[in-house]
């Protein structure tokens, strides 16, 4: 099939003549296909784009991150030189709100070397305006894998939710896997014969209800997986916030955002962004074997507020106008209220034993 048809296109005759795909193969095509997937292709965040992130509300969210940042190194040993990795930097606003606050200590600025994982090319480009003033200490990478040796800090802003994950239906007493199939002269879902071990499932499986559904994610395991394991053996920390939950849990959280609305998943493959909720007590869970490893979570609100985002929006707010200072509360609102992002966006630091992990003092869930 001519590969510059419409997704939808060669989806469904992939499906018709290989058979249904796992939902994890669905969004891998609709987001990284290199002609038409969507972070080919798209620009996402932003007003004009599809979803606003947290960087995007308020400078103070890349700020604090900054903070964080110079305050691990410190633990580390301030060591001299060292790899910041980004994980997903979207527009780079993150990137450049972090460089900008963590300038409180020069000697931070003047070492670091900064790594971004990127798979988009329009981001890449994107990314390079919004950091020009550092471009002799930044470098782009394909993957996780690729960032060079040394004291490493890692952070990532709704990164994990972009990587592929599956779907799993209690039929009877089994966990089959939820697939893309062909269905009435389209794709939809439907059951597979493929089936989940009941050890991969929460202990309480038994007890859910027919058609009960369960995700999981071996691409964000791994990811995790490389991520400690490096910071084992290199040195390191990281940090990574999302949409999840702290709890393992069921439910489909399959979602698709175009324009600011949800919209059905199959819908229009490559034009919308494609997500799920993260389970971080199964990233925990992944990592809980390599030792020596500190590891913690808790909420977005509890992260942001011992950060001091109160603190930071008053100093911001000074001598600002009053619409102005409105602005800033409304920000201040949206990241760490609980009806907000503050409770459904989670946070999970690693460091190495004896590295204290700043920001986690009222952690939950570990
Ligand atoms: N952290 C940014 C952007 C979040 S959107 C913010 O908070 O605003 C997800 C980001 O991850 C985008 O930059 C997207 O292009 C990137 N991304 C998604 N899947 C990826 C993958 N498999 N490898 C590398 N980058 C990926």
């Amino acid at each position: 099939m001519n590969k510059t048809a419409p997704l939808i296109d060669r989806i469904s005759r992939q499906i018709e003549t290989d058979g249904p795909i796992s939902i994890a193969e669905y969004m891998t095509i609709c987001l990284a296909d290199p002609l038409a997937g969507y972070y080919s292709t798209k620009s996402p965040i932003g007003q004009n784009g599809d979803f606003i992130t947290a960087p995007e509300v308020s400078q103070m969210f890349g700020e604090l991150i900054g903070i964080w940042c110079v305050a691990m190194w410190r633990n580390m040993g301030s060591p001299d030189r060292f790899n910041l990795v980004e994980a997903g930097p979207g527009r780079g606003t993150l990137m450049a709100d972090l460089l900008r606050s963590a300038a409180v200590d020069v000697k931070f600025v003047e070492q670091v070397n900064v790594q971004l994982i990127e798979i988009s090319q329009p981001l890449r480009q994107v990314q390079k305006a919004a950091l020009a003033d550092y471009s002799d200490q930044i470098g782009w990478c394909d993957n996780i894998q690729e960032i060079t040796s040394g004291p490493v800090i890692i952070v990532g802003n709704e990164f994990l939710d972009a990587l592929p994950f599956r779907q799993y239906v209690k039929v009877g007493e089994n966990w089959h896997e939820r697939v893309v199939a062909p269905v009435d002269g389209g794709i939809g879902f439907d059951i597979g014969p493929g089936m989940l071990a009941p050890d991969a499932l929460p202990k309480d499986h038994q007890s859910q209800v027919e058609g009960t559904i369960f995700e999981n994610s071996s691409a964000r395991e791994s990811f995790t997986g490389f991520v400690a394991q490096h910071i084992k053996d290199n040195g390191g920390a990281a940090l990574m916030i999302d949409y999840g939950h702290l709890k393992p849990g069921y439910g489909d959280t399959f979602q698709a955002v175009k324009s600011h609305q949800y919209c059905d998943p199959l819908f229009a493959p490559g034009e919308a962004d494609l997500t799920s909720h993260v389970d971080f007590s199964a990233l925990c869970k992944s990592i809980e074997n390599i030792a020596d490893l500190n590891i913690a979570t808790t909420s977005q609100s509890q992260f942001l507020l011992e950060l001091g985002l109160l603190e930071r929006a008053g100093a911001l707010g000074q001598g600002k106008s009053a619409l102005e200072q409105k602005n800033i509360e409304e920000a201040v609102e949206r990241l760490a209220a609980g009806d907000q992002m503050g409770e459904l966006f989670k946070v999970m630091g690693i460091a190495n034993d004896g590295v204290e992990l700043v920001g986690f003092s009222n952690g939950i869930g570990v």
